[in-house]
């Protein structure tokens, strides 16, 4: 690393400078837009198979030396990884505002970045010690976690920048190195984030590979990929998994949900609406563990469409470089069209849309309101299938029962959320198929919690310690017991 890379970091890198080091030269690669505006901010790079080949040899050859490092010492680089970051944070969360459209503000794009940082310093500093299985004075067994190899990194659009941590940081920390694939929607923004980062790290433990999905299945199948971690629908994971079967890869697969939220009743309307509001509204929906269909009883049904249409009309949604924006566009025109779709459906099948309803064309191509649809019933499409997006179904039940059906009734489980009085909550939340369910809340993640879905949400857990384990092969070492 040279001086004028730790002065450059002190000052922190603009959003020109950014692109400047990763676009692709002028003539060549993609164009991608700006979510909201639709201009061009920049081209990325789209690396065939060839450069994904180089890649996974150079990590593979960089990755003895650097699991040869120790902990310590990765730890360390992860840790200067973390400040390169947070010194270029303001950047990259235009960078990130602009690719992906969600605003800066809110729990948004600086949010993000927090985020970034946030997981991997606890990645880089939670202890992972080996275990003594059996010690009994004839064997002496400890389990030890090494690295597996060369990871393979492949990601969504929704929360680009986020998510890429959540793969890389315990991946690097564990000895593995990596290879990320961004979602094509969002690579200016990856390939950002890994450039700085790589100002602090060795040559070639991580590495971005800007293609299509045909660089996806390739990185999946490679025989020399020890691990996929993957984010995105459940479709994908589906290929993934098939490909594992030639490479005998290891999988984490945080794939698609369709999470429920419970409202108990005797629950406050006012006191949850703005808690129900972010825990489905997030990133204007497009969030893997948002609420998608939300279940509330009878007796305080209207009161809490009420209050959620109350919150949903004061929040301002436009263009992410606008401070105070809360709420951006839809990242692209294909997440754009499900969510139209669904909501048509359901108002042709009877539902009845409190807010919302139509495209917001005045803020441009890819922006639609905050949608709340109640009157909806199981079976039908906007309940039935992930929207991704700015708009809920509210469903009416008058049997708890009947509540923790529909919320089990369809084939995926990520989250799930309880609302109401906290014991009454917990025993409905122990009867719910998800991976996690939050009570009185939706979507909270946290660096030592572990996060990961069942059925169609696949399988594996992310963060703190089951994290650290999901990158690491276990090793038993075993010998005649010590006195
Ligand atoms: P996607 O499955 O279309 O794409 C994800 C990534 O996979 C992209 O980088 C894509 O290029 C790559 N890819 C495509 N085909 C591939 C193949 N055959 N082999 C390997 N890689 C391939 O998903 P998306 O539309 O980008 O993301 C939205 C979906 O992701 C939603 O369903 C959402 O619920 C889910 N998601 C889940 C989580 C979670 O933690 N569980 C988080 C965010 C998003």
């Amino acid at each position: 690393m040279s001086d004028s890379t730790l002065d450059v970091q002190a000052t922190g890198l603009d959003e020109a400078a950014l692109l400047a080091r990763i676009q692709a030269p002028e003539g060549e690669g993609r164009e991608i837009p700006d979510a909201a505006t639709r201009e061009i901010i920049g081209r990325a790079p789209v690396d065939g198979v060839a450069a994904l080949d180089d890649a996974i040899a150079r990590a593979k050859a960089a990755q003895p030396a650097w699991e040869a490092l120790g902990h310590d010492e990765r730890s360390a680089l992860l840790l200067k990884a973390a400040d390169a970051i947070d010194a270029n944070a303001e950047g990259l969360a235009r960078l990130l505002s602009r690719e992906q459209g969600k605003p800066l503000g809110g729990p948004n794009a600086r949010f993000e970045l927090g985020a970034c940082g946030a997981w991997l310093r606890t990645a880089a500093t939670t202890p992972l010690e080996p275990e003594v299985i059996v010690d009994d004075g004839q064997v002496h067994a400890e389990l030890h976690y090494r690295a597996v190899g060369v990871v393979g990194a492949i990601g969504p659009w929704n929360w680009p920048l986020m998510i890429a941590i959540w793969q890389i940081a315990p991946s690097l920390r564990m000895g593995n190195t990596v290879v990320v694939k961004p979602s094509e929607f969002t690579p200016l923004s990856v390939l950002a984030l890994l450039s700085v980062m790589n100002d602090v790290l060795p040559p070639d433990v991580l590495i971005g590979i800007s293609g299509d999905r045909e660089v996806g299945a390739r990185l999946a199948s490679h025989p020399d990929i020890d691990k996929v971690m993957f984010t995105g629908s459940t479709a994908t994971g589906r290929r993934i998994i098939e490909a594992s079967a030639g490479n005998l890869a290891r999988l984490t697969l945080e794939l698609g949900g369709n999470d429920a939220g419970i409202v108990l009743p005797g629950t406050d309307p006012q006191a949850i609406a703005q808690d129900l509001f972010w825990g489905a509204f997030i990133n204007t929906g497009q969030t893997c563990a948002a609420l998608k269909r939300l279940y509330v009883h009878d007796s305080i049904y209207d009161e809490v469409v009420d209050a959620l249409a109350g919150v949903a009309e004061q929040m301002p949604m436009g263009n992410g470089l606008d401070e105070g924006n809360v709420l951006g566009p839809l990242q692209n025109r294909q997440q754009f069209d499900i969510v139209s779709r669904l909501v048509d459906d359901a108002r042709a099948h009877g539902g009845r849309v409190v807010t919302g309803g139509a495209p917001a064309s005045e803020l441009g191509e890819l922006f639609y309101p905050i949608t709340l649809v109640a009157d909806v019933a199981d079976g039908m499409a906007i309940v039935d299938e992930e929207q991704f997006g700015p708009a809920l179904p509210i469903i009416r039940y008058s049997d708890v029962e009947d509540a923790i059906a529909s919320a089990n009734r369809l084939d995926v489980g990520l989250g799930a959320s309880v609302w109401g009085d906290q014991d009454a909550a917990r025993a409905v939340a122990a009867r719910i198929q998800a991976g996690t369910v939050w009570i009185n809340s939706h979507g909270g993640v946290h660096p030592m919690i572990p996060f990961g879905g069942v059925k169609g949400s696949g399988y594996g857990l992310e963060f703190g310690v089951e994290g650290l384990k999901s990158v690491a092969v276990p090793q038993v070492v075993s010998g005649p017991g010590r006195r």
